[in-house]
């Protein structure tokens, strides 16, 4: 499977829009650079694309465009590179923008909008959008159950799969609304693909590669992969933030100084025997991670658990060692596909879960692996600290008066790596554990509702 990395994959920033209903915010600044607690709206999203390994952008700006060029030049003071492509006079919606920027677009390319901080796993996203194209797609449209929360909803989806996409018809049976990040093979914005439903005059001012401009929105090309079946989806399951109105604004502000600005203590939990029940596999013969969605079954008691500890102010981060796909029991996309039906089972039992951080890694490869790029000596499969440590530049945690919960010794080791306590959940059976731990967990418990419980008395 052909698959890019972050770091070259291109990132196109929607930036041209005119802000109208921030009123007296926009006046004179461009939305991405409306200040939000001492710092332009778009770096917030910035870091979260530099920490998700992202390297290279094209902006596609408009109103007040040289202020956005200038505050961000070339991107060389941040390590990354940025491009730029101006609108012209007449705005061309979101679809126009993108196909006038094609001479400096990528075959592949990730689109985003420049006045909305979408905190996804992108690594997903890449990973969806390659596993997508492997199988005929051309496109990856991001989507977040919504049940009419945010706006109106827009998509059906079939399991993991886009039936259909459409915001000019919306139906009682769309719950699903598009989320904000796409990906797009480049070719997709050709007259060859575009002229059976955009009036494409003959003549006109070009965009550089021999293709006149023209004005549509992006939804006309979404709407007919979805039909096609032609665009892979990413189910998400947190709320996005936008800046499209002096209240969003406000809601991003808190929201900021309770991420950026404050720190606060984290719950790191392990999955499987922990929230989950371990499963017997045949194939191995022996109690294993669930393969398959079937096999999934979460404890009764893991939401109430979940939401105790979010209720005592923590972040609730997953931190799990999934290496089924490199050994090839299954293929990576069943391993997000679990995590994603947990994470939404979860947040419609209102336990919700601020990430998953999942290693997909093993060592050695076997004779039925077949995505090799999972083959790695990795710093993030536990018992090293790399799942629970990467965050931290993207969350201000209080490390001191954080956790991990596990119930294997690897748990322990991982979160007394990364400076948290430690609860264990079990027996310890265990003269084996403490010599490899070569410490004892902080606490032992019997389950997950009674280490949540645990959860920030100190004194105990
Ligand atoms: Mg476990």
């Amino acid at each position: 499977m052909y698959m890019k990395t972050a770091e070259d994959m291109q990132v196109v920033v929607l930036m041209g829009g005119l802000g109208t209903r921030l009123g007296e915010y926009t006046k004179e600044c461009p939305k991405p650079l409306v200040e939000v607690e001492g710092k332009p709206f778009f770096d917030y999203s910035l870091k979260l694309f530099i920490h998700h390994g992202f390297r290279k952008f094209l902006f596609l700006i408009g109103y007040r465009a040289e202020m956005i060029e200038e505050y961000y030049g070339d991107g060389s003071k941040l390590g990354i590179s940025i491009s730029y492509c101006y609108d012209g006079k007449e705005l061309l919606g979101t679809g126009g923008a993108v196909r006038r920027a094609y001479r400096l677009l990528e075959d592949d390319f990730l689109l985003v909008y420049g006045d909305s901080f979408m905190d996804i796993d992108y690594e997903e996203t890449m990973y969806r959008y390659f596993e997508g194209k492997s199988r005929g797609m051309r496109a990856l449209m991001t989507v977040l159950k919504n049940g009419n929360r945010f706006d109106r909803s827009n998509v059906i989806m079939d399991g993991s799969e886009i039936r259909l996409y459409d915001k000019m018809n919306m139906t009682p049976e769309m719950d699903y609304i598009d989320y904000g990040v796409c990906a797009y093979e480049k070719s997709l914005f050709r007259d060859e693909y575009l002229k059976d439903m955009v009036d494409i005059p003959a003549d006109g001012e070009t965009n550089g590669a021999g293709m006149v401009n023209v004005k549509f929105d992006i939804a006309l090309i979404q709407n007919r992969l979805s039909i096609e079946k032609k665009i892979a989806a990413h189910i998400v399951t947190k709320r996005f933030y936008e800046i499209g109105s002096p209240a969003s604004l406000n809601e991003f502000r808190g929201y900021v100084r309770h991420r950026f600005n404050e720190k606060h203590p984290a719950v790191f939990l392990d999955r499987d025997g922990v929230l989950n029940e371990i499963v017997f596999n045949d194939d191995i013969e022996q109690m294993d991670s669930p393969q398959k969605p079937e096999q999934f079954r979460a404890f009764p008691e893991a939401a109430k658990a979940i939401k105790k500890i979010r209720d005592k102010g923590y972040y609730v981060f997953l931190a799990t060692n999934q290496p089924g796909a490199a050994k090839g029991k299954c293929r990576l996309k069943t391993l997000y596909d679990i995590n994603t039906m947990f994470a939404e089972q979860m947040a419609e039992n209102g336990a919700d879960i601020d990430a998953v951080f999942m290693c997909p890694h093993y060592p050695k490869k076997s004779e039925n692996t077949k995505e090799d790029f999972l083959i790695k000596t990795c710093d993030c499969r536990k018992p090293k600290p790399g799942l629970l440590l990467k965050p931290a530049d993207i969350y201000n945690i209080d490390y001191e008066n954080s956790y991990m919960i596990g119930d294997s010794f690897t748990d322990i080791v991982a979160g007394q790596a990364a400076g948290v306590r430690t609860i264990f959940i079990g027996e310890l059976k265990c003269d084996a554990c403490k010599k490899l731990c070569d410490t004892e967990p902080d606490h032992i418990v019997h389950d997950v509702l009674e280490a949540a419980w645990l959860v920030g008395k100190q004194d105990i």
